[in-house]
């Protein structure tokens, strides 16, 4: 066996030639100057980054606008608020942006630097970097870790965070939020009739008739078993009995593959937010209509109050 070469590299690469290693290196590297007025300029920019977004060095030497310009709108103002701070504190500037190259594509760049005052205002020295490909990997986590894989509904605990949020905002704004549950009836009888797998394709079906009829700021998500919820923000009890009794209909005359129309009902429970609500109270009511509306009968809505 030939010996491993384990002697150090001592080629050393010349001052020179650095320069163009840097135009290699993946991202930017950058120096961003900002005036005692606000004026801010790039005086340096290098790396493979300038060719993917199509920056001008020489044009953002002397003004960092046209980059700037291609912030996300969304990103803007926290990009603006974090150097704004960095320059204040002393702090570093670390965050994601979105840098956007035609109407509906963007990359997704994150940026550290560091900041250091000079005597013609501030001078920050950092590295900008693409981490797309990142964000995306997170963004496909969090869906899969958000929804029910039979149904592709949000599930439980997408259903508890959305809630919080809108409980939130109905306790500081005292706007209206409506949560409905909803449970299949009978369906113990069904799977024990035509069998699990058609039990299966039962709950995606009423997931997509369901579906059908909502907004796009309606959550409907799967609790689990044959218990689905949907949250309603801005919908009063009586619009969200409106829908209920829409969504009840709906389903009782849908035509079920290889049930037919008329197997499969639903019995809706539904509550309304009161100010000071805990997420339990409201779902511990929601629940209490939906057993109101089993007792009486099935196949009905039930609204507390
Ligand atoms: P009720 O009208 O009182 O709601 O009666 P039910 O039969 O719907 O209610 P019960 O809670 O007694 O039974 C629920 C049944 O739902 C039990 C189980 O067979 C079925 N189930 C729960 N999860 C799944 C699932 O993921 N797939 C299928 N196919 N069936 C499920
Ligand atoms: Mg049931
Ligand atoms: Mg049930």
């Amino acid at each position: 066996m030939p010996p491993i070469d384990v002697a150090p590299c001592t080629e050393r690469l010349e001052p020179s030639r650095v320069l163009e290693l840097a135009d290699q290196l993946p991202g930017l590297i950058f120096q961003l100057h900002r005036s005692a007025t606000g004026h801010l300029h790039f005086p340096l920019l290098m790396g493979s980054g300038i060719q993917l977004l199509e920056l001008d060095p020489e044009r953002l030497a002397e003004n960092a606008e046209p980059a700037l310009a291609h912030i996300h709108e969304a990103d803007h103002p926290g990009l603006m608020a974090n150097i704004e701070r960095s320059a204040r504190f002393g702090s570093p500037i670390i965050l994601k942006f979105r840098f956007v190259i035609t109407e509906a594509r963007w990359r997704w760049i994150a940026v550290r630097a560091q900041p250091q005052r000079v005597e013609t205002g501030v001078l920050w020295h950092g590295m900008m970097l693409d981490v797309s490909e990142q964000v995306a990997e997170e963004e496909r986590l969090r869906a899969l870790s958000d929804s029910d894989t039979l149904t592709g509904l949000a599930n439980r605990r997408k259903l508890l965070s959305r809630l919080d949020e809108e409980i939130s905002l109905s306790n500081r704004h005292a706007i209206p939020l409506s949560l409905m549950m909803i449970d299949i009836d009978h369906f113990k009888a069904i799977n024990d009739t035509w069998g699990h797998l058609q039990g299966d394709a039962t709950l995606c079906e009423l997931a997509d008739c369901c579906r059908s009829l909502l907004r796009e700021e309606d959550l409907l998500a799967r609790l689990g078993g044959e218990e689905f919820a949907l949250l309603l923000p801005l919908t009063s009890r009586q619009n969200a009995a409106l829908l209920a009794e829409r969504l009840r209909r709906a389903i009782a005359e849908h035509h079920f593959d290889d049930l037919g129309p008329g197997r499969i009902t639903v019995s809706i429970g539904i509550t309304e937010h009161r100010v000071g609500d805990a997420r339990d109270t409201l779902l511990h009511r929601a629940d209490a209509s939906l057993y109101r509306a089993k007792h009486q009968g099935r196949n009905r809505v039930v609204a507390d109050g």
